[in-house]
């Protein structure tokens, strides 16, 4: 056993890049890596579980919950509130399990000066076109949230020069697998477990 603290690993990048499905995948490699549940104001998907994929609440929920300074960091996107608990990050960090957040750039920028330490990965789709193909294919959204997301892909993509590592979503498994790469480095450079590693 290591003694090292486990990481505060933040995933961020444009709508479409991939992020869900490579976090998802990153996370079933890794016994030793949970999921950041986040608090948002939007509307569930079809298909979104409260409590799995988001804590759904309303503006008033949101508001009592970050003016109580429960909230590490939040941001609105999109139109609207997200944010990340303090109190779930802590608890997985005292109990030996790193942390993976997949959040907004902004999201990531605090995290950084709230822990130095986190490790910020942003995800770059291989091409503009392909982006839009992916939010298209997802079939979840409709047309003018899809272009509000596209314009505010070319924002986000401005700030991928403030992350640690950049990765490309080309293909997926080589994406996981570099993915994971940089959190067994990371994990050895802290003197931590590799959450990848079989517990
Ligand atoms: P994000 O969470 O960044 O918004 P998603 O994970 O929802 O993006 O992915 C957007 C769409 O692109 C989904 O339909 C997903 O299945 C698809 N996708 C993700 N990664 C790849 C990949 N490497 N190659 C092809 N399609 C992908
Ligand atoms: P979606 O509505 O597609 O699930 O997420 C929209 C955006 O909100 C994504 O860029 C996602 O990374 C970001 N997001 C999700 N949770 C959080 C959070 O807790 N904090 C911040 N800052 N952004 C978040």
């Amino acid at each position: 056993m290591a003694s090292g603290e486990p990481l505060i690993v933040v995933i961020s990048g444009p709508s479409g890049a991939g992020k869900s499905t490579v976090a998802a995948q990153v996370l079933e490699k890794s016994p030793g890596l949970v999921r950041s549940v986040s608090v948002t104001t939007r509307r569930p998907r079809a298909g979104d579980v409260d409590g799995e994929d988001y804590h759904f609440v309303s503006p008033e929920e949101f508001i009592a919950r970050r003016d109580t300074g429960m909230l590490l960091e939040w941001a609105e996107v999109h139109g609207n509130f997200y944010g990340t608990e303090a109190e779930q990050i802590d608890r997985s960090i005292a109990g030996g399990k790193s942390v993976l957040l997949e959040i907004d750039v902004q999201g990531g920028m605090s995290i950084k000066a709230a822990r130095p330490r986190a490790v910020l990965i942003f995800l770059l789709p291989p091409s503009d076109g392909i982006l839009e193909e992916r939010l298209r294919g997802r079939g979840t959204d409709e047309e003018d949230v899809i272009l509000k997301r596209l314009e505010n892909a070319r924002k986000e993509l401005g700030s991928a020069k403030d992350y640690d590592y950049r990765v490309v979503n080309d293909d997926l498994d080589r994406c996981v697998g570099e993915v994971l790469g940089i959190i067994a480095a990371e994990s050895k450079k802290n003197g931590a477990d590799d959450p990848s590693a079989p517990r």
